[in-house]
Order: C-alpha cells, then sequence, then structure tokens
C-alpha cells in the first residue's frame, strides 16, 4: 500500500527522541531560535505542545469584546473554527480561491464589518494565499493577521518563509505534517507583539507526557511505508470495528473531521521537549531537496493527467512557492476513485476538508461559499511525499488513468 503521507524519516531521525531518555533537556526557545531563527530574522518564536496552543495563546495576547468577528476561509480544519467558538468569537467565512485552496481577498472585502477584529489566513496545502492583498486589506481596515501555516514548513511568499506577514502565526510538527517530530507547534509572534507575550507554563503527569509522545512516535514507525500494508491499514480496519474502546489511537491516525463535540483542553497534550527541536534540525537540512522532489511529483502527476477533461488541477505556486506537502485534484467523484485507488493499493483522502460554512455544527454563521463547497466535495488528496519511488509515482497516474477510461463521463 502506499500511504498518503509518509514524514520519509529515517531511523537517525529518531535518535533525538531515543536519546532524550537519558540525556537532560537543553533550553526550549533558545533551542527554537537556532534552529529556526534563520528563517523568521524579525520574528519571536515560542514553542508550544501542538499548533492549536499557538493560536490558543495567541487569540488570549488580544483584547477581544464580545461579538467580534473573525474572518477566516471556509474551506477549513473545522478545530481551528471550534477554538474561535470557544474564546467567544464569531466566525464569518470566507470563500476561497478555487486554484490554491486560500483564502479569497476579493471575498474578504465582501465580509468585512464594522465588527472584524482578526483574519485567520491558512496556507492551505502549503500553497501560499495571496499575502499582498490580505495584508492590504488588513492595514486598510485595521485588522489583525494570523497565519495558520500548518501545512507551510517552507513555503514561500516572496522569497521569504510565509508566517511572518501579520501578527502571528502557528506551526504544527504532527504526525501527518512536513515536519513531523510526534507533536510540537510553534508561535510566532511579530516584534509589536512579542513584548506583551509571556508564554503560559505547561505541564502535565509524566505518564500523559510520556505516552503522548510515545504514541506519536510509534504511530510514525507504523506508517513507514514497508510497513504499511501490513500494519497501519490493518490497525486502521482493526480500530475502525473498535472504535469506541480505542479512541485515542484512533484520534491520532484518523482525526475526526467534523466533530461538534471537539473542545480545546489546553493540558490535555504533552509540552513541547527538547528533542523536538534537534528533530526540527535533522529534517530542515533536507527541506529543500524534499520539496523539490515533491514539487516534482506533483507535476509529473499533473503533466501525466492533463489529458483528462473530467480532472481539474491547482495553481499551487500562483501567489509564491508552494512547499507541496499535500497534492489535491479536483475530480468528479472523489470518493469513488479513492476506493478504486485502495484497492490497486493506493492510499488517498477524498475529504481531507470540509466547506466549514456547510456544517450543521456551524449553520448559525453559515455563508455562501461557492469554491469551498465544491472543494470540499470534489478535492481528492494524493500522495506527494519526497520519498516516493518513480515506479510509484507511475502507478499512481496509471491508476487514476485506467479509471478514466474506464468511466467516460
Ligand atoms: C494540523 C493542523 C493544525 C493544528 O495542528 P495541531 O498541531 O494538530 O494542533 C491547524 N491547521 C491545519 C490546517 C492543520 O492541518
Amino acid at each position: 500500500m502506499i500511504p498518503k503521507h509518509f514524514s520519509c524519516l529515517s531511523t537517525g531521525d529518531y535518535w533525538p527522541y531515543l536519546t532524550s531518555f537519558k540525556n537532560a533537556p537543553s533550553p526550549l526557545s533558545q533551542g527554537l531560535r537556532h534552529v529556526w531563527g534563520h528563517r523568521f530574522p524579525g520574528s519571536a518564536l515560542y514553542p508550544t505542545p501542538t499548533g492549536r496552543h499557538a493560536l490558543w495563546y495567541f487569540l488570549e495576547t488580544l483584547e477581544f469584546q464580545g461579538g467580534d468577528e473573525v474572518l477566516i476561509a471556509a474551506y477549513n480544519f473545522y478545530i481551528i473554527v471550534r477554538i474561535l467558538l470557544q474564546k467567544g468569537l464569531k466566525p464569518v467565512f470566507v470563500d476561497v480561491d478555487p486554484e490554491t485552496l486560500c483564502m479569497d481577498p476579493a471575498d474578504l472585502t465582501n465580509k468585512v464589518s464594522k465588527k472584524s477584529r482578526l483574519v485567520v489566513v491558512t496556507h492551505m496545502f502549503g500553497n501560499p494565499a495571496n499575502m499582498v492583498e490580505i495584508e492590504t486589506i488588513c492595514q486598510q481596515n485595521d485588522l489583525w493577521l494570523f497565519e495558520d501555516c500548518a501545512h507551510a514548513v517552507g513555503t514561500l511568499c516572496n522569497q521569504e518563509q510565509v508566517g511572518q506577514s501579520g501578527d502571528g502565526a502557528l506551526f504544527s510538527f504532527g504526525i501527518q505534517k512536513l515536519v513531523n517530530s510526534f507533536g510540537g507547534g510553534m508561535l510566532v509572534l511579530s516584534e509589536n507583539l512579542a513584548p506583551k507575550f509571556e508564554l503560559p507554563p505547561h505541564s502535565i503527569p509524566k505518564l500523559a507526557s510520556f505516552s503522548d509522545t510515545f504514541m506519536r512516535a510509534l504511530t510514525s514507525i507504523l506508517m513507514t511505508p514497508s510497513l504499511y500494508g501490513i500494519t497501519l491499514h490493518q490497525l486502521q480496519k482493526a480500530i475502525n470495528r473498535f472504535e469506541d474502546r480505542l479512541p485515542k489511537i484512533k484520534a491520532i491516525i484518523d482525526p475526526a473531521k467534523d466533530n461538534p463535540e471537539y473542545r480545546f483542553y489546553n493540558l490535555e497534550r504533552a509540552p513541547y521537549k527538547s528533542f523536538m527541536t534537534e528533530m526540527h534540525r535533522l529534517q530542515l537540512a533536507r527541506l529543500n531537496e524534499n520539496i523539490n522532489r515533491r514539487r516534482e511529483i506533483v507535476m509529473t502527476i499533473k503533466h501525466e493527467l492533463q489529458d483528462i477533461a473530467d480532472i481539474s488541477v491547482l495553481y499551487e505556486d500562483k501567489y509564491g512557492h508552494s512547499n507541496y506537502s499535500y497534492f489535491g485534484i479536483y475530480v468528479p467523484d472523489p470518493h469513488a476513485l479513492s476506493h478504486f485507488l485502495a484497492q490497486n493499493g493506493i492510499d488517498s483522502c477524498s475529504q481531507e476538508y470540509y466547506d466549514c460554512a456547510s456544517l450543521e455544527q456551524f449553520s448559525s454563521f453559515y455563508s455562501k461559499c461557492e469554491n469551498a463547497h465544491y472543494a470540499s466535495h470534489h478535492i481528492l488528496r494524493l500522495p506527494s511525499y519526497p520519498c516516493l519511488r518513480d515506479s510509484e509515482v507511475e502507478k499512481i497516474f496509471k491508476t487514476i488513468k485506467l479509471w478514466f477510461t474506464n468511466h467516460v463521463c
């Protein structure tokens, strides 16, 4: 089975984690600056337990009033919207550019009101959003700007790492992300906000902290493609059967995509640990090489599929340089094609994100976002990880071609 995601970690990448049990931990924030600092010359960096913690802390540094509005792209990870609601903020959904899946500045302008305070931009799939226009709109309307860079390590706008256009940004180092340190996140703050901010202490019981990180390390090992067919896939099948008994593992491998019960709980995750920074250092050393390989894979598959009229593709580099961390194409029926790919040994995702504006749980904030709605029903996410072999890339496009030969619309 070709998984839809693999961090391409080698044995050496696990070393910082394995040796962290005997070495004394090093000071945290200093380490982050050392490894990440040159990408963020003018910003302050803080280690956080997860990416969503970074958003939570960011929201806590600002002063809001009841009814304040936050503009956010409708095609999105529902958790971000839930966090806004939990903070008493009102989400206002903005449509996306169908070529990048990121916030459309024209619709942002339409939706700005007197109550707007903050814009949350996601560099969806690692594709840079149109930051030039979004920044201008924020300045003209006196809005704070926060960037969700969970997919966007190595994504560039104006040749610069994204995450430094506005007041803050989040990064995530979970097991499904481009840089994987078995959890952990990073808050980026602008020079103006940093003096007002103090990183809250975070501690949970030792055993809980150990097992939270350990489960993620273990899952990463199980996601190695050579093991994938026999382990994770079967594990996932078994887990789906015993969902109620194994909610924790299930939540790591296959997190919920639309859970109205979700509440952010500060202490449910292990703190950021210093071995994580060392893992980042190892993975960042080959970031450019990996992004180039991802681009090559995406370009090859797009090129091979260009004659299929029923497929349309994204324009990932429209506003900068994408890192291609996720690779999506538009197809008429992503669920049917995903099922066919699975039968042929290729994992894919037919429902990466939803149009949050149309979700039942956010129905009181409904607004019509046609492009987000279309993406939610038609985007199919395919594997694009850098250690995919050429023969596997070929298998992916050939299997898709086969499907369309048999299903001419
Ligand atoms: C993963 C992710 C996050 C949050 O990251 P965590 O570390 O899981 O909290 C935020 N936004 C998007 C788009 C993500 O994919």
